[in-house]
């Protein structure tokens, strides 16, 4: 699960990282609006935590470029004040849910896992199927032809990548990012690897093959014409 976090306070924008990182999020941080604008319209991201309060682009402006690009990612806005009329303003705009400032880290922790529970609950069925491969989102499993598939952390979610966006070339710097949180100068050998170990579990024994290369474009999971 991917998330950015969007505040100018450098200490709160710290702590936020930390502890979301800590509990296993992968977390982006943008330190002013500018760059939390950029990051949220040009970025995949499971949900935002976003600071109204910011020097340059606003809260409200980015809420705002967000709902009227039809992204739908749940935003839990953090407000340092408690006024009524900026809860409502904030939740017409088309925020998920708010936090008044100051806020404990349980408290927003607690908030940010409702809201991506109930994104999932009302959005994305609890198993996606390609042929006979079934990858169970709620029991992180995944079976092939009725057989259960023993993968790591890493691998699952990169399994659950590549089903989600079935038929979707994903180049090596989407993957990196959505799963290994490494940007696209990194070392994309890793996902090489890892894609070699995913197939040898998921594609080997079985037919027909579901992972696909496509030569200096990424990898694709689909059912049809190898790559
Ligand atoms: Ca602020």
């Amino acid at each position: 699960m991917k998330l950015l976090v969007v505040e100018d306070e450098t200490k709160t924008g710290d702590y936020l990282r930390q502890g979301l990182s800590e509990a296993g999020f992968v977390v982006d941080l943008a330190r002013n609006g500018l760059d939390g604008h950029h990051l949220a319209m040009t970025g995949e991201y499971d949900l935002i935590v976003l600071d109204v309060m910011l020097p340059d682009v606003d809260g409200w402006r980015i809420l705002r470029a967000l709902r009227d690009s039809a992204r739908t990612v749940p935003v839990l806005f953090l407000t340092a004040r408690s006024s009524v009329e900026d809860r409502v303003k904030g939740l017409e705009l088309g925020a998920d849910d708010y936090l008044v400032k100051p806020f404990a880290f349980t408290e927003l922790l607690a908030r940010v896992r409702t809201l991506l529970r109930r994104g999932r609950d009302a959005a994305a069925p609890e198993q996606l199927q390609v042929a006979d491969l079934v990858v169970d989102l709620a029991r992180h499993r995944a079976m092939r032809a009725g057989q259960r598939i023993n993968l790591s952390s890493k691998e699952f979610a990169l399994l659950e990548l590549l089903v989600r966006r079935r038929g979707e070339v994903l180049p090596r710097s989407v993957i990196a990012s959505q799963v290994w949180d490494m940007n696209f100068d990194s070392d994309t050998n890793v996902i090489d690897v890892a894609i070699r170990r995913l197939r040898a579990k998921v594609d080997d024994a079985f037919s027909p093959k579901l992972i696909h290369t496509v030569r200096g474009m990424g990898y694709v999971l689909d059912v049809g014409d190898e790559g």
